[in-house]
């Protein structure tokens, strides 16, 4: 079988352009790939964190991926820290990395923006998640848009690593979805919807309460002009909203345009907010089910175990390769 990895970040509340983005492929993946699904929390840290938060937030996104449809008989569930080869190769990576490459990531960039005080971590956040990856030999890795730089970096470090040491790591291949791989911010189609943004009106959390996701997308930002017409270019805030309908909706955007032609954008919008409530409820109904029951530290517990059999050959291999001496 083919292998999966792929994570998401315990970094805040996930929106719906994590679900749509990436989580959604994941639950596609499973049946067919072996698949390995973690939560980022050291990946999380490299902002701050609050503690109670840290924890509350990793429970939320392990207790998310069951919800979706992530079968923890199919698939390994498990947090990045329990892990610890994890933090292990990534630190291995971060030594074969050269600092003008990470300086060209476009994440960086824009979450050291105007920060006068710049963590290291969010610097050598690639390296790690080129750990992440590497450690389970994974062929196919489900991400959003906006990680694809930081997978070419990882291809292009594990092709360093077995250039320099000999053929030691599987070169892994991206999984980008073709509609939805880039949800925008709410109010504004020129950033990406994230998690970790401070304005909540910019995102739709895969937990908010129908009457917030309806009060949202009523205040989502329109472009002037009107019809309901897929021009990312002219259109960009419209479209996005579009992509929204057709992802909930499982439509396709000539459907979607097709369904409201001739309409304004305020039925566009009411119908809009009824097929993300549509999709949302049913998801966070089991949510709160998983989280009474308690059963997600047992999933996590098995999940760990899973991973952590093959994250530890894969280590052992590389340190042996690169000339660690092993303890005797
Ligand atoms: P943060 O702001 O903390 O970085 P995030 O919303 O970007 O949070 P991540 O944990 O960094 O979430 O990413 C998890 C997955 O979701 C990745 O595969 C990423 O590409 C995908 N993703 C994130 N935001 C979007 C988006 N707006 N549209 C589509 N996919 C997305
Ligand atoms: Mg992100």
């Amino acid at each position: 079988k083919l292998r999966v990895l792929s994570g998401i970040q315990s970094s805040g509340r996930l929106t719906i352009g994590n679900y749509i983005g990436a989580m959604k492929n994941f639950v596609e993946l499973q049946d067919e790939y072996d698949s390995y699904y973690m939560i980022a929390d050291l990946h999380a840290v490299t902002v701050p964190q609050d503690p109670a938060d840290l924890r509350e937030q990793t429970e939320m996104v392990a207790a998310l991926y069951a919800a979706v449809g992530i079968d923890p008989a199919k698939a390994a569930i498990f947090v990045q820290s329990h892990v610890h080869q994890h933090a292990e190769l990534g630190w291995l990576m971060t030594t074969l990395s050269y600092m003008g490459e990470l300086e060209r990531m476009t994440q960086f960039k824009d979450k050291s923006a105007g920060k006068d005080a710049v963590g290291a971590g969010l610097f050598v956040y690639p390296p790690l998640m080129a750990a992440d990856i590497l450690l389970y030999q994974a062929h196919l890795v489900p991400v959003g848009d906006d990680q694809k730089q930081h997978l070419e970096l990882t291809r292009d470090l594990a092709g360093r690593f077995n250039h320099r040491y000999g053929e030691t790591f599987r070169v892994p291949e991206p999984f980008i979805p073709k509609s939805g791989a880039r949800i925008m911010s709410l109010d504004d189609a020129s950033n990406k919807m994230s998690k970790s943004s401070p304005l909540a009106g910019s995102y739709i959390a895969m937990l908010d309460e129908p009457d917030v996701i309806r009060k949202k997308i009523a205040r989502a930002k329109t472009d002037t002009g009107m019809g309901i017409v897929f021009d990312p270019q002219n259109k960009p805030e419209i479209s996005n909203l579009m992509t929204i309908y057709a992802s909930c909706a499982g439509i396709t955007l000539d459907e979607v345009q097709a369904r409201y032609e001739g309409q304004g954008y305020g039925a566009f919008k009411k119908d809009l907010a009824e097929q993300v409530v549509a999709m949302l409820e049913p998801m966070q109904k089991k949510y709160a089910e998983i989280r009474s029951s308690g059963a997600i530290h047992d999933i996590l517990r098995d999940g760990a175990e899973k991973a952590a059999s093959i994250a530890e050959k894969t280590i052992r291999q590389v340190k042996e390769t690169m000339g660690f001496l092993s303890p005797r």
